[in-house]
């Protein structure tokens, strides 16, 4: 069951430990500006939709920053965890729409335990369908899925195209998938 995995503070890791890779991968291509060396420019945010007690460094988004004088330039690597700006988690996120579609009963069950609301939940649904499906990112990406994905069922629809045997791994691979789209480009709703 995928809500089991917001309760699961090893697969909360897991996801740390990628966003870790992907920033180290970041830093050592340096400024996209000049090129020149980043330091790191990390702050804190207040995720929400765990289900699960985690420590501090959870709270972290990884950033870096260019350590030349005059340039400075930020930049914040790819992330599985975080999805742009939004203040929910990025497994969470998804995590609703495969409720959403699973039933009424469940999807209440998770809605109280993560403590979303209506207006929230309408606006994912809005970003889903109407600002994702419209990104350059999924332009380029969806040509790449053989037969093509239903549209109006993203994330879910995506969510069945990774194969793997349990459901953890599944989720992973979306969120993979979906870490570029964190480097500054997605656009709130
Ligand atoms: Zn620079």
């Amino acid at each position: 069951m995928y809500a089991t995995l917001l309760a699961d503070a090893t697969f909360h890791d897991f996801l740390l430990a990628c966003d870790r890779d992907l920033a180290a991968q970041a830093r050592r291509k340096g400024c996209r500006r000049c090129r020149g060396r980043v330091h790191s420019g990390n702050y804190r945010r207040k995720p929400r939709g765990r289900l699960c007690r985690l420590g501090p460094e959870h709270n972290w988004r990884f950033s870096l920053c260019c350590a030349r004088h005059g340039c400075r330039t930020r930049k914040t690597p790819a992330s599985v965890r975080f999805l742009g700006p939004k203040v929910y988690l990025a497994a969470t996120i998804i995590l609703i729409a495969v409720l959403h579609e699973g039933g009424a009963a469940r999807m209440r069950r998770l809605k109280e335990l993560v403590g979303v609301d209506r207006r929230s939940l309408e606006r994912w649904r809005r970003w889903w369908r109407e600002i994702f499906t419209a990104m350059p990112f999924w332009q380029n990406a969806r040509a790449g899925f053989m037969p093509p994905v239903d549209e109006k069922r993203i994330p879910v629809a995506l969510l069945e195209r990774f194969s793997g045997g349990a459901t953890e791994e599944r989720m992973i691979a979306l969120l993979r998938f979906l870490a570029p789209l964190t480097g500054g480009q997605v656009q709130a709703l």
